[in-house]
């Protein structure tokens, strides 16, 4: 799984960084003028103007640039006040200005994309200032410690080079957290207390470790003590930080009426629109989540049914569906592998999975382009096993794709048993394929093939989130597993997740969904386990409208499908469909959708 660009890039364009995520980039090429175009006057005009902006809004929001992995304006640190607010308004007004110069009509498709996901970007700017205003409530988005965590760990450059980066940004660290006291006024509880832990995360970023570097480093005597002088008051502003907040806390704590962190019917839907630009609105997505956790439920009862003679013959079916239906996934989790041949399997199963492609004629594939598999890299580590892509920025294209598989090393015998039952025989598959191939990996590979600066820094999360979830299910329909019941089986409690995450989402911030009933929907209806289920309900209250992109973007491509199945009959064909798809690269599904019916109204 994968953060958000989308969202990321929101806050970085806000100076705002939240915590110290190591975000997955989608790999794009820069420049270029993308599907089916004719270059025309027009288009030309446009993609100057594009790129002219992309690279003032970068100049201009140097947190943005190095996760963007672009260093040239590392060393400055924006300070997120009140004055930075008013130009990032001025700019974002601006922006849209030269955008309205446009008529999208007017562009070839590939460029359309980018003129609504520009102006997306800006609308979206002003908006999370002037209506969503977090800036003023939720106290995590301040850390300077994840731009200095990515310059520590990332060689772009030798490593004076980067140390000076680093000593250039902690000049005005101090200015920096006294903007964050003042701009905070009425933060909730939840936010408060995840904004202690990460800065007290960031120090650890300021510590010993650093101070040896920058013993060992070429920095002369003079610069060596005016870096830990520097250290020194970047600490104490954290420190001072940590302790305004625990301040409040108690405050929080002791008036019993903090700022919910529900954030309401009218809010969520406009984020919604902002942050996923989908078809549906925030109300219908919920109930298309909420009919499909019916479907899968008699889906896989249907299978438990099936199935409960082969595994429990002589044992009574429970009467309750979901009991029986728990009752087998349990029994069916057992079978996984050893907690030494996690990452072996991994790698294993790759060329598989791009075989099966291949014979099945599903999709092109790019053989020049190869994933890399690898255990993940200390520092992105962050406490837990799992795996990720790790995909080069726009300004680093010809890097390697990763595929980043964390050992088990650091878990007890009952945490490594607790997790190879969750990414048990089955689901482990099913992991490879969102990730890899025909999943994350591939649809990377086929954005390259048109790329554009826009694209790839201001990409639509929940179309590449929704690509990966697609990916699953058409594999299987396309006999992968070869129609095991125990497959779908599995499989149907693994996309349970994606929609329960959907309605949780809506459910919470909306409808006021309490604790309990959360619990009961993700630890009843979705089979999940209580340490999951219980960071689920943390991760809910801090985050909005995240959780249902991945079945927001799946749902829109799975619709979409069918509706070109049902149009062109005889005529469709499965690779076509897949192919174009990803040609429009990362755009809203309902953009591509759009454009797909223009395009290529009967092939
Ligand atoms: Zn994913
Ligand atoms: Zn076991």
């Amino acid at each position: 799984m994968r953060n958000s660009t989308l969202a990321l890039a929101l806050a970085a364009s806000f100076g705002l960084l939240a915590g110290c995520q190591a975000p997955a980039t989608p790999a794009q090429d820069g420049g270029g003028t993308g599907v089916g175009a004719t270059a025309g006057a027009e288009d030309t005009r446009f993609a100057e103007a594009a790129e002219s902006l992309l690279m003032r809004a970068l100049e201009r929001s140097p947190e943005w640039s190095i996760y963007a992995g672009r260093y040239d304006n590392a060393g400055q640190l924006t300070i997120p006040d009140a004055a930075r607010r008013t130009e990032d308004l001025a700019f974002a007004r601006a922006a849209l200005a030269e955008l309205a110069a446009f008529d999208p009509e007017q562009l070839p498709a590939a460029q359309r994309i980018d003129h609504m996901l520009l102006v997306n970007h800006f609308e979206s700017m002003v908006w999370y200032q002037q209506e969503f205003r977090d800036w003023a409530w939720d106290p995590s988005n301040y850390n300077v410690a994840g731009t200095v965590a990515l310059l520590l760990n990332t060689p772009y450059a030798d490593e004076d080079e980067r140390l000076r980066a680093v000593m250039a940004r902690l000049e005005h660290v101090p200015a920096y957290y006294e903007a964050a006291r003042a701009n905070i006024d009425d933060p909730t509880a939840e936010h408060v207390e995840l904004a202690i832990v990460q800065s007290r995360g960031a120090l650890s970023v300021f510590d010993d470790g650093l101070r040896g570097r920058i013993d060992a480093s070429g920095l002369d005597a003079g610069d060596r003590d005016l870096f830990n002088r520097r250290i020194d008051a970047a600490r104490g502003a954290i420190e001072g930080w940590i302790g305004w907040l625990e301040g409040e806390q108690q405050r929080l704590a002791a008036s019993g009426d903090a700022r919910s962190f529900r954030i309401g019917e009218a809010l969520y839907g406009q984020k919604f629109a902002y942050d996923i630009q989908s078809h549906y609105t925030a109300a219908e997505l919920y109930q298309r989540a909420v009919g499909e956790k019916e479907r899968l439920h008699a889906q896989m009862d249907d299978i438990t049914r099936e199935l409960w003679p082969k595994y429990f013959s002589g044992t009574a079916m429970p009467e309750d569906r979901l009991k029986r239906v728990g009752m087998m996934i349990d029994h069916l989790a057992a079978r996984h592998v050893e907690r030494g041949e996690f990452v072996d399997e991994i790698k294993r199963q790759i060329p598989q999975l791009g075989e099966f492609v291949r014979e099945h004629d599903l999709l092109d594939q790019d053989e020049s382009r190869p994933l890399v598999v690898r255990e993940t890299p200390e520092y992105m580590r962050g406490g837990g096993a799992g795996a990720s892509i790790s995909a080069p920025g726009p300004f680093n294209p010809t890097a390697d794709t990763y595929y980043n598989v964390s050992p088990l090393d650091a878990y007890s015998d009952e945490q490594a048993e607790s997790f190879l039952r969750e990414y048990n025989h089955w689901v482990l598959q099913v992991l490879n394929i969102h990730e890899a191939i025909p999943g994350h990996y591939t649809q990377l590979l086929h954005a390259n093939k048109s790329p554009s600066l826009v694209k790839s820094l201001l990409g639509n999360g929940a179309m590449i989130e929704g690509w990966g979830v697609y990916a699953e299910r058409m594999m299987l329909e396309q006999g992968w597993g070869n129609q095991e019941p125990e497959m779908w089986l599995m499989y149907d409690k693994w996309n349970l997740r994606v929609v329960t995450n959907a309605i949780l989402d809506y459910a919470v911030h909306v409808d006021g969904m309490t604790e309990d009933q959360a619990m009961d929907l993700l630890r009843r209806e979705a089979f999940q386990e209580q340490t999951e289920a219980a960071n689920k309900w943390r991760r809910v209250r801090l985050s909005q409208v995240q959780l249902a992109s991945y079945f927001t973007g799946y749902a829109e491509i799975y619709d979409l499908r069918e509706q070109r199945k049902a149009e062109l009959g005889d005529a469709f064909s499965l690779k076509d469909f897949h192919n174009r798809f990803l040609s429009y690269g990362n755009a809203p599904v309902s953009a591509i959708a759009e454009l797909m019916r223009e395009q290529h109204p009967e092939d």
